[in-house]
């Protein structure tokens, strides 16, 4: 298999010279990478996705319950099934599921009493194959294309051979076609969508070996009905009965638009492969012509394999919705309207989660796929009359912030001109001005406030305080968009509004606190205290939610060093915590707890930026230092892979941006912050075939320091290089040694893009 692999490779590398020759790199992924997790604690809360990047449909067994977010977790010894996947976080749950289980000797339709017991020893995890055998004899295979998955399900010679479909939650419906080999139908389940009643998940399951026996049943009372062709109601599944040692193919693809639709998905991606192992081999061929594209070389195997399961999963979300008509155009039903559009749309994605980092990197490796994405927000803003924040598909209104906007600028500030920027800044403006009907991030809790007071009012648990940097950092974005396009009338009014983070910070105790209407700050205060008027964390980790003016925060500090003292207290400092408003202890607190680096909270997104704010103030050795630290310890390739959720991609882009030695702190505009790479090695092929080098001489776990940096041959004293930088191609040369280097990169002129002035 390896040899066969490498084979590929090569000839794929020949072709489209975008992969470094010869390479397997998904022999270094393991997509059960961060599944140890629960309610109470994540390492990732993530389950083994098998699919293509940015697949329509991913594919997964399930260990876990029904409605249950954690459809699969490590600790657990059963499987109940495998099925058509979309979950991009427990916390937003799954839709349009179906579930396929393998069965021997009796149909058994109970969730918990089919459970067929398995060991990880005998699992297969890549992103293009996934194998396990059942203790019980009966192995599983799958490997997926962009909207299907080739199944094949190999039974013991012994007992009736069975092959349950279960149509999960809520309406399904099931016809069996004994003579074409077919069962289709629909399932209806789904959460965040505007439609709910119109939904239709229309499936087909192509079989190849003849059907003994079939039946259909409902998962609502577990009755069974021999014989029977159809079904429709609550959870309706259906049976089929095979001869026993039999070996079933299952050709298995959906569409939201039509049952013909989905017919059409599987011939065009899967009718020219033979078997299954055709397939595997596409797949592989996906990935690593995606995951070549990053090519690192020395580091410790473990690092290695981190680095590329992370940059797995930085390419599986946000999902491609739309899929491909008769007339090989792209279409989609939208999740917003509920209509058939023509056109691309890309959804399951929470933007507080990724603009920090996912589509930073996403703009670097899909540039053209961007384009495509932002023009999408623009159409499902017009669809929805809000802009996406948390869509899964539909908006959940999850988190706080009008995030869409950093994507817009962002692409904007790299060069992307594929969508109308006039048409941003409205919508966007529209999102400032108002308040939507979901969630905190749909629209503007407090928005009055916000623009009279120039901050949200703290009361009781409403995350005023984090809603006032957040929409602060978003105005930003269309400021610097309104100005790169010379519109003054935006550039006016968010020009003044991107400084209301001074309004939240108290000088006094030097952190961002809560004010009332009044502008008395909240009593009593306690920066270990969650909740309140922050969102997920605590004064500690929003102190430094100015990403668009990290000077002008230092200014409020008082200047550089009382601004680095506070900084080097967050990793100091005592890693206690209260729960506040949130009352009970809640994953992130304990997973701050665990990581052991004070009130450092790299489990989840609102800091991980902070230890990027030293190159801004003199002191860029600490940002190699600890970055580094976050990445070893914090980070590794199993099951317990993450410090917290990996959320859609954020997580793990977080890790390969920075184990390339570099991470974007402000997007909207063009900087990547440098810290320190992983690697002595790192080789970016381009779209169009330029190549970026990193190389990070004299590099090792204990050389994390920049001695000295060339960019093209010239001398680099500052923090930071630019988007062009990068797709011009070209080498950033570091020298890496065991000291800090104290005179590299410690004037103003080295620090990255702030607002303000010293
Ligand atoms: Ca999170």
């Amino acid at each position: 298999m390896k040899r066969l692999i490498s084979t590929i490779s090569l000839i794929i590398s020949v072709v489209l010279t975008t992969t470094a020759a010869g390479k397997d790199y998904t022999k270094y992924i393991d997509t059960r990478i961060g599944t140890d997790s629960n309610y109470g604690l994540s390492h990732g809360n993530t389950y083994p996705a098998t699919g293509m990047p940015f697949a329509q449909h991913l594919w997964t067994p399930q260990t876990g319950d029904r409605y249950d977010g954690w459809k699969y977790s490590w600790p657990h010894e059963e499987i109940r099934g495998f099925e058509q996947s979309h979950q991009c976080s427990p916390w937003v749950q799954d839709y349009a599921v179906f579930i396929l289980m393998p069965e021997v000797g009796k149909v058994v339709t109970g969730l918990k009493e089919r459970g067929a017991k398995f060991s990880h020893e005998n699992e297969t995890a890549r992103p293009n194959y996934y194998k396990v055998t059942f203790d019980n004899g009966i192995t599983t295979e799958m490997a997926p294309t962009d909207r299907c998955d080739f199944m094949r399900f190999s039974f013991p010679k012994k007992g009736d051979a069975i092959l349950l479909l279960d149509g999960y939650n809520e309406l399904s419906e099931v016809h069996i076609d004994p003579d074409k080999k077919e069962i289709t139908g629909w399932v209806n389940n789904i959460r965040f969508i505007q439609n709910k009643e119109t939904f239709r998940c229309h499936f087909v399951i192509r079989l190849d070996q003849p059907f003994q026996e079939y039946g259909v049943w409902t998962n609502e009372n577990g009755a069974i009905f021999p014989d029977k062709k159809d079904g429709e109601g609550k959870g309706f599944g259906a049976y089929i009965k095979f001869k026993p040692g039999t070996k079933v193919n299952a050709r298995v693809t959906s569409s939201y638009i039509s049952l013909d639709q989905a017919r059409l998905a599987l011939d065009r991606e899967l009718g020219q492969y033979r078997n299954l192992e055709e397939v595997a081999k596409a797949g592989a061929e996906v990935w690593n012509a995606l995951l070549g594209r990053v090519d690192v070389e020395g580091a410790s195997d473990e690092e290695i394999r981190t680095f590329y399961s992370c940059l797995f999963r930085s390419n599986l979300f946000s999902r491609k919705f739309y899929e491909i008509g008769p007339d090989g155009e792209p279409y989609y039903y939208s999740p917003y309207d509920a209509q058939v559009h023509k056109g691309y749309m890309y959804t399951d994605n929470g933007f507080w989660d990724t603009f920090r980092s996912q589509f930073p990197l996403t703009n670097i490796l899909h540039p053209e796929m961007q384009g495509r994405y932002m023009n999408a927000l623009l159409d499902a803003q017009e669809q929805c009359g809000w802009l996406p924040q948390w869509s899964a598909p539909g908006e959940t209104g999850g988190m706080v912030g009008n995030h869409a906007i950093s994507l817009l600028a962002d692409a904007w500030a790299k060069g992307i001109r594929s969508f109308d920027p006039e048409r941003a800044l409205k919508a966007y403006a529209h999102e400032a001005m108002n308040k939507g009907p979901w969630g905190g991030a749909n629209g503007r809790g407090g928005w009055q406030e916000y623009w009279t007071l120039g901050y949200v009012a703290h009361k009781g648990g409403n995350g005023a305080t984090a809603m006032t940097l957040e929409y602060a950092y978003d105005d930003f974005c269309a400021w610097k968009l309104a100005t790169s396009v010379g519109n003054e009338f935006y550039a006016k009014i968010f020009g003044n509004t991107m400084y209301n983070y001074r309004n939240v910070f108290d000088p006094e105790t030097g952190f961002m606190r809560g004010r009332d209407t009044e502008g008395k700050w909240t009593e009593p205060f306690d920066p270990e205290e969650w909740g309140g008027a922050y969102v997920e964390g605590d004064a500690w980790h929003y102190t430094w939610s100015v990403f668009q003016d990290v000077q002008g925060l230092i200014n409020l500090f008082g200047g550089d060093k009382a601004f680095t003292d506070k900084l080097d207290a967050v990793f100091t400092t005592e890693p206690a915590m209260k729960p506040g408003t949130y009352r009970n202890i809640i994953h992130e607190m304990t997973e701050m707890g665990l990581a052991n680096m004070g009130q450092y909270a790299h489990g989840n997104q609102p800091i991980q930026h902070m230890p990027y704010m030293y190159c801004y103030a003199g002191q860029p050795w600490k940002t190699q230092y600890w970055t580094r630290q976050i990445m070893s310890r914090l980070y590794n390739s199993g099951p317990q892979g993450y410090p917290g959720d990996e959320d859609q991609g954020g997580m793990s882009s977080w890790y390969v941006l920075s184990a390339l030695g570099i991470y974007a702190v402000t997007p909207g505009t063009d900087q990547y912050v440098l810290g320190s790479p992983v690697f002595r090695s790192a080789t970016i092929s381009l779209d169009g075939g330029k190549k970026f080098r990193i190389i990070a001489e004299g590099n090792s776990p204990d050389n994390v320091y920049i001695q000295n940096a060339t960019l093209n041959g010239k001398p680099l004293d500052a923090n930071y290089i630019t988007y062009q930088d990068i797709m011009e191609g070209g080498e950033l040369h570091l020298i890496m040694g065991p000291e800090p280097a104290y005179g590299r990169g410690v004037s103003k002129s080295a620090a990255p893009y702030s607002l303000s002035k010293p």
